[in-house]
């Protein structure tokens, strides 16, 4: 990792690095605005001790990715802030309100939870200065991860890629790896439209069941605390088993870059659709086309998070969410699947071009033709 900003300009941005640091709160932030021709930068704040500039910048620019493939009136941004996100609750809210007062003026800027900060801390940023999505619903929130704003997303995105993979989506088998707030909704929503669960897992094991899982007893079981392992109709296994298990659909929804060069030619799927970011390294999606498994990309696939938190910065509540998903991610899968297949590239590619296309057009009508 290195602090060296000019290695990531290139003609999309960043706009903005801003870095924050008072000793005496020992607050220590920075802020990324990547591009905001399309509108004000939407993006999580992310604490942790080891951040650092490069990830800030990497996840504001896939922020930037993600919003205009939406098609959001908002470009990408990101905050990271150098603590411990376990510390003492007083002191948490201590820092993230002085967070929250020193971009009072950053007005590109909107954050959102990520890890390590929740709606509460939203709840106190926007107490501050009145800026921030991701709000509990007392602040007129729409709690995203738990009406499965993201794996509503999911599951249309399979809908519409069902006859790009060549499967049909009623009795296809599907597996989740990270059966959480993400993995269970798309579960969900997918079995609704006729699918079956026939692996899962989540960080303490995986099981698998050729007949099929029960969603919602699964569900019932990881809300009660118990680990996906110990639910007592599949049979235990290990990770390697679950990316080799057959299905038509795996779901990667835990941990970045699970699928790289030296597994992706155990994947047994038609579709391999994206809920975790970045859940795959460049190496395997190439592999994965050419084994003519079709990637959908993680910022067309899981983009319900941010466009909810879209609908939620204009006042919309959830029937307004779920409506916009729906049609955004819907639309956006057909565009980047038909690209394509029209360019014979892999539809990372193509999304890219896609979003990073929309990003400039969006600047060229802004009025000094830049990031902002
Ligand atoms: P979460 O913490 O609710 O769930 C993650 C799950 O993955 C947990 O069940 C955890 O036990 C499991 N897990 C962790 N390490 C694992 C491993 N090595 N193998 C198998 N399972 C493992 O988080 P989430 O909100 O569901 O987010 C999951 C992913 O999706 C993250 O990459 C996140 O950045 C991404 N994402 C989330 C949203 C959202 O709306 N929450 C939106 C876009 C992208």
């Amino acid at each position: 990792m290195t602090n060296d900003a000019s290695r990531f300009s290139d003609d999309l941005g960043p706009t903005k690095i801003v870095h924050i640091y008072h000793p005496e709160l020992a607050l220590k932030a920075i802020v990324v605005v990547d591009n905001a021709a399309a509108g004000p930068a939407i993006g999580g704040t992310r604490m942790a001790e080891d951040v650092s500039l490069e990830e800030c910048f990497r996840l504001a620019r896939a922020m930037t990715l993600k919003n205009a493939a939406a098609g959001l009136r908002h470009g990408g941004g990101k905050s990271v802030i150098f603590a411990d996100p376990a510390m003492a609750k007083a002191k948490k809210e201590t820092l993230i309100r002085a967070f929250a007062q020193a971009i009072r003026e950053l007005a590109d800027y909107i954050p959102g939870p990520d890890m390590g900060t929740n709606e509460e801390a939203m709840a106190w940023v926007f107490d501050e200065i009145e800026r921030s999505v991701g709000l509990p619903r007392e602040f007129g929130g729409i709690p995203l991860d738990e009406i499965g704003a993201t794996g509503w997303g999911l599951a249309v995105a399979g809908d519409e890629a069902q006859t790009f993979a060549g499967i049909d989506l009623n009795g296809a088998r599907v597996i989740v790896q990270g059966f959480g707030a993400v993995g269970r909704h798309a579960a969900r929503f997918l079995r609704d439209k006729g699918a079956v669960l026939v692996g899962a897992s989540d960080s303490r094991g995986a099981i698998v069941a050729p007949d099929g899982l029960d969603v919602d007893q699964l569900i019932a079981h990881k809300a009660a605390g118990h680990p996906v392992a110990r639910f007592d109709k599949g049979r235990a296994c290990d990770e390697d088993t679950l990316i080799a298990t057959p299905c038509e659909i795996w779901i990667p929804a835990a941990r970045p870059d699970v699928i790289t060069g030296e597994n992706a030619g155990k994947l047994d799927c038609k579709l391999f659709l994206q809920g975790a970011n970045i859940p795959a390294t460049r190496e395997a999606e190439v592999i994965l086309h050419e084994r003519g498994i079709l990637s959908l990309p993680d910022f067309i696939a899981n983009a319900g998070g941010v466009i909810c938190a879209s609908v939620e910065y204009r006042g919309g509540g959830q029937v307004a969410a779920t409506s916009e998903i729906e049609d955004k991610v819907r639309h956006n899968t057909r565009e980047v699947l038909e690209m394509a297949h029209r360019e014979n590239c892999p539809p990372r590619e193509a999304a890219e071009n896609l979003a990073a296309a929309r990003v400039k057009r969006a600047m060229a009508l802004r009025r000094w033709g830049s990031a902002n």
